[in-house]
């Protein structure tokens, strides 16, 4: 890795034909990296993916599902988001496959506070307001202290207003309606926080994939 190594401090970003703050604020920006299955599995930054690809152990994926190394990938004709590099110029690797990783993601959701705002996607489900997280909290729907358990189905995002409102009830004993029925999630945690927060749209082709 001594080449990639170097590749990553003297050879990526600081290009004679992308000004370097511009270089660098792509390098940090986010690259969706697959299994040699195609399945998503990671987001790390572009400069990684970079590193990856110039050390052969990722190749850049295009729409199509076509693979390159990384002589070929720097070959493509420039875009509007290219890198330079020394003497040419790259365009920006938003999606890689590893090349020896075939790890399928987990296909069981863990039940846990983070899961459950990113299946809600950070929105209140009585209210229907999208928040910052330190503003949500979780809700009984069927409170504990009346046997409700701690589960997908009986659990949901909610803020702390609506929370308080409810208090020791359900829904139908104070008024509130869920904005939908809570279920265990198809999708891993990676997919649907992925899809809560936005992503680039050389990702679509592959978010869509739905893992179970
Ligand atoms: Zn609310």
């Amino acid at each position: 890795m001594n080449g990639a190594a170097a590749l990553q401090e003297r050879d990526v970003g600081g290009s004679s034909s992308v000004a370097p703050r511009r270089g660098e604020a792509l390098l940090h920006s986010k690259a969706l990296v697959l299994n040699r299955s195609f399945l998503p599995i990671h987001v790390t930054s572009v400069r990684r993916a970079c590193i990856l690809l110039y050390a052969g152990a990722a190749r850049a994926v295009d729409s199509t599902y076509e693979t390159f190394d990384f002589s070929r990938w720097c070959e493509s004709p420039p875009t509007a988001e290219s890198l330079g590099l020394v003497g040419r110029s790259m365009p920006v690797p938003r999606v890689i496959q590893l090349s020896s990783y075939d790890r399928v993601p987990r296909r069981q959701v863990r039940f846990s506070r983070q899961n459950v705002y990113a299946r809600d996607r950070d929105t209140c489900q009585y209210c229907a307001r999208r928040l910052p997280r330190n503003q949500l909290n979780l809700d009984h729907v069927v409170p504990k202290s009346q046997g409700g358990g701690s589960s997908w189905e009986n659990v949901v995002c909610s803020c702390h207003r609506c929370n308080w409102r409810k208090g020791g009830r359900t829904p139908e004993q104070c008024g509130l309606r869920l904005l939908r029925k809570p279920t265990r999630p198809g999708w891993t945690p990676f997919l649907a926080d992925t899809a809560s927060r936005g992503h680039y749209s050389e990702w679509g082709p592959f978010l869509g994939v739905r893992v179970s």
